[in-house]
């Protein structure tokens, strides 16, 4: 397993590969690596013939009041962790050799602007940048991207369809920690009773996700119970509860497959989001 920081030589490692007819996968990250993550790059592994794992604190997808520099960062314990799972490469570049003067942002309209892009307007432009330009520096065979951030999958599906890469995405379920809490690397910023009180968004959609499953058809019903739940805990302060189509993202009136529900809270400070999917 290589750590490699600059373009150039990842491109020439990718070209021998390429030339070898070997397959690869990208698993895209902002490094601090946990279970959620390792799982990605397992079924990465499982399905490639080689693996690049980047790791890059991605500046153009913070706000300036949002967490870029305390975002944690542990790049010896990625490196290990990629070496354990079997990943090839760590790519791991400074946002100079990212950004290097670039004036170009690629950006997807109106499923960008619901959910997470109403508190984070700007979010998804980085990521889709970010993302764009990875897939042309590794120009992988396919992706990993985790359905913990529902909203990106769906977001990175429709600008891979629209810009024509010839990437396959493939998307993988939420792990959780055995209290259900869906693993983050901002759950490090949860101190004893904050962490306590998150648990009240997996609890909130597991009831949610049950009254779907005994046949609940009302939309607004659902996002009630999910919201009077969440609503109990005291540190809690809700950004949003929805559920929409996994497909465009608009907002369901009767439940409908493929379902979306998806939450957004802040714990204290630190904002958290996680949801149930039925397809
Ligand atoms: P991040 O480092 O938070 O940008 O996440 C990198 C990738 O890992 C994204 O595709 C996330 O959706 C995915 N991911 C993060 N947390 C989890 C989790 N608990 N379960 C599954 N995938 C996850």
């Amino acid at each position: 397993m290589q750590v490699i920081k600059s373009i150039s030589e990842l491109r020439s490692m990718i070209k021998k590969w390429k030339k070898d007819a070997l397959t690869v996968g990208l698993v895209p990250t902002m490094g601090y690596l946990h279970e959620g993550h390792k799982s990605l790059i397992e079924r990465a592994v499982n399905e490639n013939d080689r693996v690049v794992v980047s790791d890059f604190v991605n500046p153009t997808q913070f706000a300036p009041n949002e967490d870029f520099e305390s975002y944690p960062r542990d790049i010896k314990a990625d490196a290990a962790l990629c070496e354990k799972v079997g990943a090839d490469v760590l790519f791991n570049p400074e946002a100079e050799e990212m950004y290097d003067n670039a004036l170009t942002t690629v950006s997807v309209a109106k499923i960008t602007e619901t959910l997470c892009g109403r508190t984070r307007p700007t979010h998804f432009a980085g990521v889709c940048t970010v993302v764009s330009k990875l897939f042309n520096i590794v120009t992988p065979d396919r992706a990993y991207f985790g359905q913990k951030d529902a909203q990106q999958l769906c977001v990175i599906r429709k600008m891979v369809k629209d810009l024509n890469f010839d990437i396959e995405i493939v998307g993988c379920p939420i792990v959780r920690e055995a209290d259900g809490l869906a693993k983050s690397s901002r759950n490090i910023y949860l101190d004893t009773r904050e962490r306590e009180a998150a648990l009240c968004l997996s609890r909130a959609l597991k009831m949610g996700r049950d009254m779907v499953e005994n046949g609940e058809e009302s939309a607004a019903a659902v996002i009630e119970t999910v919201e009077r739940e969440i609503q109990k805990e005291p540190l809690a302060r809700i950004d949003y509860v929805e559920a929409v189509s996994f497909d465009n993202l608009r907002p369901l009136v009767k439940i409908q497959k493929p379902l979306l529900c998806a939450v957004a809270v802040y714990i204290g400070k630190t904002r958290l989001i996680d949801n149930f999917i039925i397809e």
